[in-house]
């Protein structure tokens, strides 16, 4: 097949653009490089089945593919913070524009959501059928909202016109190619314990987060992707819920070294709990997670050592 990739220069798009050439798809990668890099896909360019195109998902594409997945939005808090209009108009017109390629291509067509649809859950584990409970005017809400209109979006289109829709929500992951200054807890916390400088955590740490390292998420995309029963969205993650003590505390055991931990602020709006009820995903696709969190931690800082130079 020929594929689609938006987003595809970032942490996760490059995994997934590495497997799917791996399978012997042709894939082209749309991404505007704001969060994502051209280092992730080097390694790509000379595959004569790979293209990588500089575009921005808000303005309008044409491409004659098979599937598409739609992964553009930056995913950190810092990073998609730093716009926020900007941030909404990618998840809500990228959705639009991959919707409307779809239906004129009669095209599949998969939408990465986002454990964020629940925000500040009050159900716990969550499950798909959860509402969630979202703040509609804070911080967060550029990147949540934009997200849950991207799923209302998805749906309306294969309501009304039939488009063959996926919809994952993913839960926190991490692993290589995350960015050093990425914002996110797991890179935060990875290179500051190499660097030896203080282990940040916000808040008292009591906050839970389940991380799921991106080969496990890479299989459940592929998995939701190609078969024919199922539209989403489907919660994809690793059910192990830690403190971010936890984390810090694990990442510390790892790196070793003199890092102490501090505690700042709690930004606002920032979830309590989070943890996949991943039924739906066990069942249907038969997908579970297989790398627990220390060994994905220690592929991650091997990842990072080399980054950094040390
Ligand atoms: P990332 O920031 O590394 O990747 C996002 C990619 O999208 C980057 O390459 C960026 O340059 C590109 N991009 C951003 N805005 C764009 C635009 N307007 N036009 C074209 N390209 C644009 O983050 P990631 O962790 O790889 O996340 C990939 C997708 O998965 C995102 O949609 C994110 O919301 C979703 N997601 C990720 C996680 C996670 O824990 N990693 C969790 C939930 C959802
Ligand atoms: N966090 C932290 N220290 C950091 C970065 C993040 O304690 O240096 C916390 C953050 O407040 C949140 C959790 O770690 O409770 C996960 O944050 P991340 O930004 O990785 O993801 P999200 O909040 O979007 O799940």
């Amino acid at each position: 097949m020929r594929i689609l990739i938006t987003g595809g220069a970032g942490f996760l798009g490059s995994h997934l653009c590495e497997r799917l050439l791996n399978e012997g798809h042709e894939v082209i990668c749309l991404d505007n490089l704001f969060t994502g890099r051209k280092s992730n896909i080097a390694h790509l360019l000379s595959n004569p089945y790979f293209e990588f195109v500089r575009h921005d998902v808000i303005d309008p594409f044409k491409f004659e593919v098979d599937q598409i997945y739609n992964l553009a939005c930056p995913a950190s808090p810092p990073h998609y913070q730093y716009n926020a209009i900007k941030t909404i108009k990618t998840s809500v017109m990228g959705a639009i524009n991959c919707l409307g390629l779809a239906k004129r291509l009669n095209a599949r067509v998969f939408q990465a959501s986002t454990s964020e649809v629940y925000g500040d859950p009050l159900v716990h584990p969550q499950a798909e059928d959860y509402w969630g409970h979202v703040n509609p005017i804070g911080v967060r809400s550029c990147y949540d909202e934009g997200k849950r209109c991207a799923e209302t979006l998805f749906f309306d289109y294969h309501r009304q016109n039939g488009v063959d829709i996926r919809i994952v929500r993913i839960f926190n992951t991490y692993g290589p190619r995350m960015l050093a200054d990425d914002g996110r807890v797991v890179s935060n916390f990875i290179v500051q314990a190499l660097r030896g400088e203080d282990i940040t955590i916000y808040g008292d740490g009591t906050q839970t987060r389940s991380f799921c390292y991106y080969s496990d998420l890479i299989e459940g995309f592929v998995r939701l992707m190609n078969q024919d029963e199922l539209t989403g969205p489907v919660n994809i993650g690793n059910p192990g819920e830690f403190t971010m003590l936890e984390l810090a505390e694990e990442v510390l055991k790892l790196v070793g070294g003199a890092s102490k931990v501090v505690h700042l602020p709690l930004p606002s709006d920032d979830p309590k709990q989070r943890r996949p009820d991943i039924s739906v995903a066990r069942e249907k696709l038969d997908w579970e997670p297989k790398v627990p969190l220390q060994e994905g931690l220690k592929e991650t800082i091997a990842y990072f050592k080399v980054q950094l130079g040390l």
